[in-house]
């Protein structure tokens, strides 16, 4: 089965009305690729206006939200609230919540099954941090955070696995296409081995961590690797080079 390309932009918390109304300028005039998926994650305060400004075969993700649908939760969002301002994506997982925000595999798996429930799509963020690399120990680190997701994942067609070793995170150091593809490759065999065949199939995994206009072309190249989730450099104009990177 044939995986459409997804590229996504995390913007992060970066920002304001004027530098996200150039950023929207450059993705409505730079002749993105149509045969690859675009989703831009935004701002929470940003989201409904991100979502009027671009067309709408550019997704918008919300890059957090709770795990039930209201209640006294401060300063957090629920999904129901992402769609009421007509988005449809969100990203949870990131390395940054994991870290910064002490969020552990099973609260992040609690989020994706309530987010899916409420029918938004979502990029489920894992990877390992350098010292588990070094250790030896990415694949047991992936194949834990997988099995939190898979344990509460009922229907993965609304799901994307973004690969994202912490280490290559806003570091300018990207891991090697080969290091992603094995990566990639392996969680797709504890997909089919854990799972189904058909979702380890059909599933997108895209890989994150450093990406760039000049190291994407290489990346997409790999065969298990069927987007990027791109950070720094989805601020800029670069951006387009890298959604077009399998043209
Ligand atoms: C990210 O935030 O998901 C990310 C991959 O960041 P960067 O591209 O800046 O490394």
């Amino acid at each position: 089965m044939a995986r459409k390309f997804i590229v996504g932009g995390n913007w992060k918390m970066n920002g304001n009305t004027a530098s996200i109304g150039e950023i929207v300028k450059f993705l409505t005039a730079g002749n993105l690729d149509p045969n690859t998926e675009v989703v831009v994650g935004v701002p929470a305060i940003y989201l409904k206006d991100v979502r009027a400004q671009l067309p709408c075969s550019i997704g918008v993700a919300a890059q957090n939200c709770y795990k039930v649908p209201s209640g006294a939760f401060t300063g957090e969002i629920s999904p129901a609230m992402i769609k009421d301002v007509s988005c449809d994506w969100v990203i949870l997982g990131h390395s940054e919540r994991r870290t910064v925000f002490g969020e552990s595999d099973e609260l992040i798996a609690e989020k994706v099954a309530h987010a899916l429930d409420c029918g938004l799509r979502v990029i489920a963020c894992i990877g390992e941090k350098l010292e588990e690399r070094e250790a030896g120990k990415t694949e047991e680190v992936v194949f834990r955070q997988t099995k939190a997701l898979a344990c509460q994942i009922k229907d993965w067609s609304n799901v994307v696995l973004a690969y994202e070793p912490v280490w290559a995170i806003g570091t300018g150091k990207t891991a090697t296409p080969e290091q992603a593809q094995d990566v990639h490759d392996a969680l797709r065999q504890w997909l089919c081995k854990n799972v189904s065949k058909e979702v380890a199939d059909s599933v997108r995994i895209q890989y994150g961590g450093s990406v760039t206009a000049a190291n994407a072309k290489e990346l997409a190249s790999k065969p298990d690797i069927d987007g990027f989730l791109v950070g720094g450099a989805s601020l800029k104009p670069d951006f387009v080079t890298i959604v077009n990177a399998k043209c």
